[in-house]
């Protein structure tokens, strides 16, 4: 397998919605494809943002894929002469200083991701069984838990609406986004819960003077898990709202690195058995990174199934099913490029199960599929 070029746009996905920490109005994404010749083909691997971090076009094309296109041919490449994701990684960041990760995990996690469709498509199998073979996964399979993820912040409500939707498209536990105002949040639980499981999500803004009351004030509802209470880097109070919560918490997208991770495992007071880690495969590193995470976690006694990858790209839930790992989130608003799933992928209960399509499958995700089918021309 040879490499032949590395293209990457970044797209306009401004949508008018917010969480409690941002707007998503300005928000872009990129697009990348790497082309390459194998076995007297020619082959496009594709990749796409994680939503929520911007485009990272800048960086990949100063840096990441003329690194990439440089390298020594073979050293991007496994004993079978098929291109090694991992190798790819450890050649694109020649030259990198440890730590202060920054934007360029996501950067990186492109490129990652990319090389595996095109290993996953040189192998004629779905991405999750390539990932499965490379990393001894016993139990990968196909069908995978989804939750859906919704109820933003929008001019003119429409919560339960919007709750009732991914209900009825097949979700079982739909996750919705809370601000940490005990007021408006315990409305806001009241009028989706009456529709479906719910989980919550702070996007770090709980403030700690209210944090006990708020804890107090929803413990009531069962509720799935509690996100993101906690700003993503402040582990001591991650741990002190740990001892508080009377829910699971989960954490972890905003942390793009083993390191950070680590850090999460040693001082987020994070407990096995109980909560749950939310680290973006894509947005950190990629498949690689993120299984020496895991490993780190189960040299601590927890297990796969604590590991809940943000974002509900299709990606990520490979990555669910490859790895064996609890369940996808899925933005299920499938008129966005970034929104549902593959053409002819069901939901029942609270489970998917993914298409046997080589690679990814955005073929098979056609308002996706236009952004980056232009990439490999
Ligand atoms: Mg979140």
């Amino acid at each position: 397998m040879r490499l032949l070029a590395a293209r990457e746009r970044t797209v306009p996905l401004g949508a008018p919605m917010r969480n409690a920490s941002i707007a998503f109005d300005a928000m872009t994404a990129s697009a990348l494809a790497l082309v390459a010749e194998h076995g007297g083909r020619r082959l496009a691997g594709f990749a796409f943002d994680s939503i929520g971090r911007y485009g990272k076009g800048g960086l990949l094309k100063e840096r990441f894929l003329p690194r990439l296109l440089t390298a020594q041919p073979g050293s991007l490449l496994d004993k079978n002469g098929l291109l090694d994701p991992d190798a790819c990684v450890r050649a694109v960041m020649a030259n990198e200083k440890a730590g202060g990760h920054g934007e360029r995990p996501g950067a990186v996690g492109l490129i990652e991701a990319a090389a595996w469709d095109l290993r996953a498509k040189a192998l004629g199998v779905p991405l999750w069984k390539a990932i499965a073979d490379w990393s001894g996964t016993l139990d990968a399979n196909p069908r995978i838990a989804v939750y859906a993820s919704c109820g933003h912040f929008r001019e003119g409500g429409g919560l339960a609406e919007e709750v009732k939707a991914a209900r009825d498209a097949g979700y079982s536990t739909v996750k919705i986004k809370l601000s940490g105002d005990l007021a408006s949040d315990l409305a806001r639980i009241e009028e989706a819960r009456r529709v479906a499981r719910l989980a919550v999500d702070l996007n770090g803004c709980l403030a700690p003077g209210r944090a006990t009351e708020w804890f107090e004030a929803v413990a009531p509802f069962d509720l799935a898990w509690i996100e993101e209470p906690a700003p993503p880097l402040d582990y001591e109070l991650l741990a002190r709202y740990g001892a508080m919560a009377p829910a699971p918490l989960a954490t972890g997208e905003n942390l793009f690195s083993f390191d950070d991770a680590r850090n999460l495992l040693r001082y987020g007071g994070l407990r096995a058995g109980r909560d749950l880690v939310q680290v973006d495969p894509l947005l950190a590193y990629g498949v690689g990174e993120y299984v020496r995470i895991i490993e780190a976690f189960e040299r601590a006694s927890w297990t796969r199934r604590a590991f809940l990858p943000h974002a509900g790209h299709l990606f990520a839930a490979h990555c669910v099913a490859g790895l064996g790992l609890r369940a996808a989130e899925a933005a299920p608003d499938a008129s966005l490029p970034y929104g549902g799933w593959w053409s002819g992928a069901h939901v029942a209960d609270g489970t998917m199960a993914i298409p046997e399509r080589p690679g990814v499958g955005f073929e098979a995700k056609p308002n996706l599929f236009a952004l980056l089918a232009p990439l490999a021309e």
